[in-house]
């Protein structure tokens, strides 16, 4: 693989507190803290995602433990600030994100730990991302310390979710209230980032991403990237639109996808990032509608497919077979009915998770089907693997494909299976990267069979039902930033 640049929201993460875009009042309050020696035992740093509250906790580690310090200005050259700078840990700074669940129990561990002397520098810090997720026990612990801290323990807690903090110890911490940005601060930002990585993107193409980011610069960055990968030349409007066309429905086929397979928790979970991702429900539905149309006409042999490229075309064809076609007739007139329904209710949302849980079991009404029929029901392992040309009108016999996995390479099977140990820990590290980077793309990884390394490549593999995933992990800049993620991981490849 060709050397690969060092993403944009990484590599323009602040360092110093000035460089804090949009979050001057924090900035400044810390800074006055740390230079008049006030420093509070516990912090607490709230707002919404992307904006530096990360980026924050780690300044602070590296200002209270720096050689030089406590400093607003820690000089980037002693053990400390170089171990945190490279890891955004040290040997007495220890960091954790409550968002991943395998650390989450340790949570009581660092806790406890974090009331030992520091080994070498002058606090004991625990930075404790997405701390609302903690468990009651670790909350208890984490009161116990704060209540009576040990002089050297430090914690810097952030969080996105401050009411689902406990207030007691919401009252034990010192508060940082981080603002999502506006479009304008964002544009802002990005255009200097621009100017300095040499990407040639006009204003209203920033502004696009800008709004696109709905508040987070994180978001921003990542979303430059990849327009500034695909585009090749200049980065204007349209080409931001396409890209910002072909997020949404990348997760609206895999949320498609999820419900061919019967999938409810993954249906649902597409459906949830469509939504948080700011679609409205009615517009999702409308959507939807207009994408098992075309499926439906592609399965009929029927689709006007002029306006579709060669590629196009054939994903719509794969994605039109992993439904039975009569299921497919079925999901059309039901998501009408609740097209029909949505305009009517307060809560659109309900309406459209209640529709696509009901889509999600149209496999299983096949089987029952053909139970009543007397047929034995279908077997996912008796299912044939290959598609079969689409339907004639008159032909209207079911049409079962995708439920088993798709391309079974022929290698040893357990080169690409579950990577053992050590592996297993890049891997776990290799999804919250992803996650944090562009969680479109991390959605799509989780719906591979198996993930692993053979040989010289990263193997991803997929089901037949997941061809849109497959598919848009093929793109350029996807498989860019799978790269960049596994190499961020320490996976081997
Ligand atoms: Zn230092």
């Amino acid at each position: 693989m060709t050397p690969m640049h060092l993403a944009l929201p990484r590599k323009w993460r602040p360092r110093v507190f000035d460089d804090l875009v949009g979050q001057e009042a924090v900035a400044r309050t810390l800074s006055n803290a740390i230079a008049d020696g006030r420093v509070a035992s516990a912090y607490l740093l709230t707002g919404p995602r992307g904006v530096g509250k990360t980026s924050t906790a780690r300044m602070l580690a590296r200002a209270l433990n720096c050689d030089k310090g406590p400093t607003t200005k820690p000089c980037g050259e002693c053990a400390s600030c170089r171990e945190i700078l490279e890891r955004g840990e040290s040997l007495d700074v220890h960091e954790m994100d409550g968002a991943s669940n395998r650390k989450i129990e340790n949570a009581r561990e660092l806790i406890e730990t974090v009331r030992y002397a520091p080994q070498r520098d002058r606090f004991r810090i625990a930075i404790i991302d997405e701390v609302h997720m903690l468990t009651t026990e670790a909350f208890n612990a984490l009161l116990k310390t704060l209540e009576e801290p040990p002089a050297h323990a430090r914690f810097i807690l952030a969080s996105t979710e401050l009411h689902k903090i406990p207030p007691t110890i919401v009252s034990r911490c010192q508060r940082f209230a981080f603002r999502a940005l506006t479009v304008t601060e964002i544009a802002a930002q990005l255009a200097r980032v621009s100017k300095a990585e040499k990407i040639d993107a006009t204003p209203g193409a920033l502004r696009v991403l800008a709004g696109a980011a709905e508040g987070s610069l994180r978001d921003a960055l990542s979303l430059l990237d990849q327009a500034a990968t695909l585009a090749g030349g200049t980065v204007d409007e349209t080409r931001c639109a396409e890209i910002l066309a072909l997020v949404d429905r990348d997760v609206l086929e895999g949320m498609y996808s999820s419900i061919a397979g019967g999938d409810r928790a993954a249906a649902i979970a597409a459906l949830t990032r469509l939504t948080d991702g700011g679609a409205d429900p009615r517009h999702v539905l409308k959507e939807f509608v207009a994408f098992l149309r075309r499926a439906l006409l592609a399965a009929a042999g029927a689709a006007d497919t002029r306006d579709l490229s060669k590629e196009e075309r054939e994903r719509l064809t794969v994605l039109s077979r992993a439904m039975p076609y009569e299921n497919l007739l079925r999901a059309v007139a039901l998501t009408l009915q609740a097209e029909e329904q949505v305009r009517k209710v307060d809560d659109p949302g309900l309406v459209v998770q209640m529709l696509v849980l009901k889509l999600a079991e149209l496999p299983r009404l096949k089987d029952i089907e053909a139970a009543i029929a007397g047929a034995p029901p279908s077997a996912p392992s008796a299912r044939p693997a290959a598609p079969s040309p689409p339907p004639r009108p008159s032909e209207a016999g079911p049409r079962i494909v995708g439920l088993v996995p798709v391309e079974p390479e022929p290698e040893e099977p357990a080169a690409a299976a579950a990577p053992p140990g050590g592996e297993a820990e890049s891997l776990q590290r290799f999804h919250e990267i992803l996650d944090t980077k562009r969680r479109v793309t991390a959605a799509q990884v989780s719906l591979a069979e198996s993930i692993g390394v053979s040989g010289d490549d990263l193997v991803l593999r997929f089901g037949i039902d997941r061809a849109a995933a497959k598919e848009a992990l093929e793109e350029h800049a996807a498989k860019k930033l799978l790269a960049d993620a596994a190499r961020e991981a320490g996976l081997e490849f």
